[in-house]
């Protein structure tokens, strides 16, 4: 018998127009990262880190593919964008995530002081920006974030990821 494969993505990317930079179009860019993650049969959630209007980092979940749970989206532009600014401060940043970030992707944000995070959908049973709990108020520490949690491209983000777990649901060969 050969490999069953993985649940198609019904869902195609986003085109969002050039000429309104907002935070619309960078959040589509981050869902265009999660149909990535998707056709790697990877839970669908993407991220964009956005600093002067430019593309610093962007990355989806690699988690199963890396056999590695740290390989969160986030994480993984985090990463990306420090690298690329040589410096582990990456100040005066936005970060554009499909999803609520987890505690460890939060605490991350936390620790590279970045200016702000934008996030589709609220997660109230991991999210640690707001969701669960809020990392961003930690009681003496002096750096704070902005946050936009929720309201862009939120149903067409959370579609994403719910779509994504029926199929696995309906899939008996899916873990
Ligand atoms: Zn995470």
């Amino acid at each position: 018998m050969p490999e069953p494969e993985p649940a198609q993505c019904p869902f195609e990317k986003r085109f969002p127009s050039q000429l309104a930079r907002d935070d619309s179009f960078y959040m589509s860019l981050a869902y265009n990262q999660a149909i990535d993650a998707w056709r790697e049969d990877e839970v669908p959630i993407g991220a964009v880190i956005v600093i002067g209007g430019e593309v610093v980092g962007a990355a989806h979940n690699r988690v199963e593919g890396a056999a590695d749970p740290t390989a969160h989206a986030e994480m993984l532009a985090l990463t990306q964008a420090a690298s690329r600014l040589g410096d582990w401060r990456i100040e005066g940043a936005t970060v554009y995530v499909t999803k609520e970030p987890c505690p460890m992707c939060s605490g991350a944000m936390v620790m590279s002081r970045v200016k702000r995070v934008c996030y589709a959908v609220p997660d109230p049973k991991m999210g640690c920006l707001g969701g669960a709990a809020n990392l961003n108020e930690l009681a003496r520490s002096n750096h704070r974030f902005e946050v936009t949690a929720g309201g862009v491209l939120e149903d067409e983000c959370r579609e994403l990821i719910q779509a994504f777990f029926r199929l696995k649901r309906a899939d008996p060969d899916a873990g």
